[in-house]
């Protein structure tokens, strides 16, 4: 076999090794009737996007160990298959990959995948793991900061010893160290927004348009007022929204005359205004909602925008007692 098919086989292999390694995790979320949306791949590793975290400690950590079960899992099963067909385990020869060696140099990348994904620190499956053994003792809030702190300085150290030996992990401290900040400031939010509903957020006063109104119409609703995002009717019934960024794209193509029909999008998220506001902010961001159509009784009761929850997330911020 020519080397140039059989390292793309490898890379094959290596990417489905990630795949099972995701689906580890979908698996173990299925069993607290968590579903997992999509599993997207990156050159780094795979993502399996779940509906959402399970908050009880010991789910949190039986999801995130499964994922690397899974390559330990698999590192196993390969040295079985290496037994049996009695291929010689020379760990001597792994610059590049023979016919020989494929089934250990997969077993020892495995093997690579799960260590580095048990790294204690966010994103890696690590920093659940231990953000979820320090919720046993602790409240999540506390442990995710811990978990970020110990996060960012491992972020530190890999980028430090980057700079003297390899510029790939100064590339992956900066994930590393981004990672764990976002994930500190998400659970902030979440805990600021807990016990409160989609009600307390909502905007009455709701910026609207006609989806037979002109884009030069929106355009003057854009500049006259300020409100960045309008919710288009048809009638009285939402049809699509329309930010800033949509109207601007719509002055160029279709053009000024053309009606809001055309350029709105047609992507619409409704919440009932009882609902928690928690839920509220995970739809916004999931689906990128510039608004959130709140109903009440089945009826259009107000929207939520973005910016006013996060506005609202700072200034609690701000005022809590340090
Ligand atoms: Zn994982």
């Amino acid at each position: 076999m020519k080397q140039v098919t059989l390292s793309v086989l490898f890379i094959l292999s290596l990417f489905v090794c990630v795949i099972l390694h995701e689906f580890g995790h979908a698996l173990a979320a299925s069993r607290y009737h968590i579903h997992t949306k999509d599993i997207t791949l990156y050159p780094i590793g795979g993502v399996a996007r779940l509906e959402k975290m399970p908050e009880k400690p010991m789910q949190e950590l039986i999801v995130a160990l499964a994922g690397p079960a899974v390559n330990f899992l698999i590192v196993v099963l390969l040295f079985i298959l290496l037994r049996l067909t009695k291929l010689p385990a020379d760990f001597s020869i792994i610059t590049h990959v023979t016919p020989e060696n494929f089934l250990l140099n997969l077993a020892i990348v495995n093997g690579w995948l799960a260590v580095f994904n048990l790294i204690p620190a966010f994103p890696m499956d690590g920093g659940r793991v231990l953000r979820a053994l320090l919720s046993l003792r602790l409240n999540r809030v506390t442990a995710t900061k811990i978990a970020a702190i110990v996060g960012q300085t491992i972020a530190i150290i890999f980028i430090f010893l980057g700079f003297f030996n390899s510029p790939f992990l100064i590339f992956i401290g900066l994930f590393v160290f981004l990672g764990a900040m976002a994930e500190a400031e998400m659970v902030k939010s979440e805990s600021v927004l807990k016990g409160r509903t989609a009600e307390d957020f909502v905007m009455k006063q709701i910026p609207v348009l006609q989806t037979t109104d002109t884009i030069s119409k929106a355009v003057e609703a854009l500049l006259n007022g300020q409100c960045k995002n309008f919710l288009v009717l048809d009638g009285n019934a939402p049809a699509g929204t329309l930010n800033r960024d949509g109207i601007i794209r719509a002055l160029q193509q279709p053009g000024a005359e053309a009606s809001l029909y055309s350029a709105m999008d047609k992507n619409l998220g409704y919440i009932e205004a009882a609902e928690p506001a928690e839920k509220a902010f995970v739809l916004m961001q999931q689906y990128k909602y510039p608004l959130l159509i709140v109903t009440k009784n089945n009826q259009l009761f107000g929207v939520i925008d973005m910016e006013n929850i996060l506005e609202y997330i700072m200034v609690i911020n701000a005022s809590a007692v340090k």
